[in-house]
């Protein structure tokens, strides 16, 4: 098999825990949502629920707390000019789209979303630089954790952090795999030393 581009791609969503109450998920991890509607509420919900089920609720909310994910139809178009599914200029927030600029659907919002968690992560935790330090050796699961799709590759391992984590939640067995150093780092330093519940 090809190599994959993203995460989102191969990743599987039956990993994602199902949140039992929605509304109370959030708001003790104090998640907030700008746009949702409920089946984005739940997928957040969810997501947090799968955290929270690997670590506790402390942690989970150590991790997530804070956060403010905006769902819109269309986010602005992207710097090349082609579709720009999720950004996060503003501290905090997630921004995520459904539709590009031409009204094409963007597949894949779950994997999109996990990804998109990972940079909110690393930002509020300052774990990029940590990470550039302990994992000397580069994961290479994913085409995107070292190049755009046009093949241009990215200043930093930033991306490469965001699909990792997204890698531990949902692609746990293939990380642990294939990119050990970057597994342990996960576990370690974010998921209180369990392992991956995606086998
Ligand atoms: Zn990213």
């Amino acid at each position: 098999m090809a190599k994959p581009h993203m995460i989102a791609e191969v990743g599987d969503i039956k990993c994602i825990e199902k949140s039992a109450n929605i509304k109370k998920q959030l708001s003790d991890l104090r998640i907030d949502t700008s746009g949702a509607n409920r089946t984005e509420k739940k997928l957040l919900a969810n997501v947090a629920e799968t955290i929270e089920k690997l670590t506790n609720q402390q942690q989970a909310e150590k991790i997530l707390g804070g956060l403010l994910v905006n769902f819109k139809d269309v986010l602005r178009s992207h710097s090349s000019g082609g579709c720009l599914p999720a950004h996060q200029l503003v501290s905090g927030q997630i921004h995520i789209g459904r539709k590009c600029a031409d009204g094409v659907k963007i597949p894949l919002q779950e994997g999109i979303l996990v990804h998109e968690i990972g940079h909110f992560v690393a930002n509020k935790l300052g774990l990029y630089p940590k990470y550039e330090k302990k994992v000397s050796r580069k994961c290479k699961l994913t085409n995107y954790m070292r190049s755009n799709r046009d093949g241009r590759k990215h200043k930093n391992r930033n991306e490469e952090f965001a699909e990792v984590f997204a890698a531990y939640l949902i692609y746990g067995k293939k990380l642990q795999q294939s990119c050990k150093q970057s597994y342990e780092f996960m576990r370690d330093e974010l998921f209180l030393g369990t392992e991956s519940i995606c086998r």
